[in-house]
């Protein structure tokens, strides 16, 4: 399989967010969204077989933990990312999927907790997402909305509410999306959508969602890479 890189961190943006978690970041997007923080990951990056990836993951967190399969968009890869995955699940790790549910998503093992993240317009990559993925979503699952204005938090709301998806998942998130490019400052300054303002909205139309930061954009400069 085809990975941009493998590294320990701090779990930035789910309920997950602030727990030690070892990434693996598959190369390859098919979506090219507008605030994206991960282009370095669309190309490049090595081949690695299954095993070698598991050895990798074992090396930096031998007892176990939280493991983050990522992107680029990881199920690209699905004919390694499953075996993958199965086989962290099998040796006793939490493991998470990040994605945007362009793919299918049938084939993920259940005890994944798949964390989807939904494309609102200005993404410009609006509609992407698959609808039948619904309903391959667990209980345990989380969707994210990352947001830059009041358009796309109506279009997170009105979704939400249309599917019901409070009801679905763990959690739904409306996290502001971040200002590419942005370094120096490890504050709120660089979102695009003030979270102050995106506050007061979910509160005004009393939206089941939880507001979400990227905390690792707060920990450590928005520009780091490999944390
Ligand atoms: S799906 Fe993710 S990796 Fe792909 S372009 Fe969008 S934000 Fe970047």
């Amino acid at each position: 399989m085809h990975i941009s890189e493998i590294y320990r961190s701090l779990q930035g943006e789910s309920t997950y967010a602030g727990l030690p978690c070892v990434f693996v970041r598959l190369t390859g997007c098919n979506l090219r969204c507008s605030w994206c923080d991960s282009e370095f990951s669309f190309s490049g990056g090595k081949q690695m077989t299954v095993e070698e990836v598991i050895d990798e993951v074992g090396h930096l967190s031998p007892r176990g933990g939280l493991v983050e399969i990522t992107g680029g968009e990881p199920m690209l890869q699905e004919r390694d990312a499953v075996p993958l995955m199965e086989r962290l699940v099998a040796a006793g790790y939490k493991v998470l999927l990040e994605t945007s549910g362009e793919r299918p998503l049938a084939a993920v093992p259940k005890e994944v907790v798949k964390i989807v993240d939904v494309k609102c317009p200005n993404s410009g990559e609006a509609d992407t997402f698959a609808v039948d993925n619904l309903a391959a979503l667990a209980p345990h699952d989380e969707l994210k909305f990352v947001l830059t204005d009041r358009t796309d938090y109506e279009f997170a709301r009105d979704f939400v509410r249309e599917h019901g998806l409070a009801e679905r998942v763990n959690a739904v998130l409306f996290s502001p999306a971040f200002r590419k490019g942005a370094r120096g400052a490890r504050d709120t300054s660089h979102c695009l959508l003030d979270p102050e303002q995106l506050a007061q909205w979910i509160l005004a139309d009393d939206v089941p969602a939880r507001l979400s930061l990227q905390i690792h954009k707060l920990i450590w400069d928005p520009a780091a890479k490999g944390v």
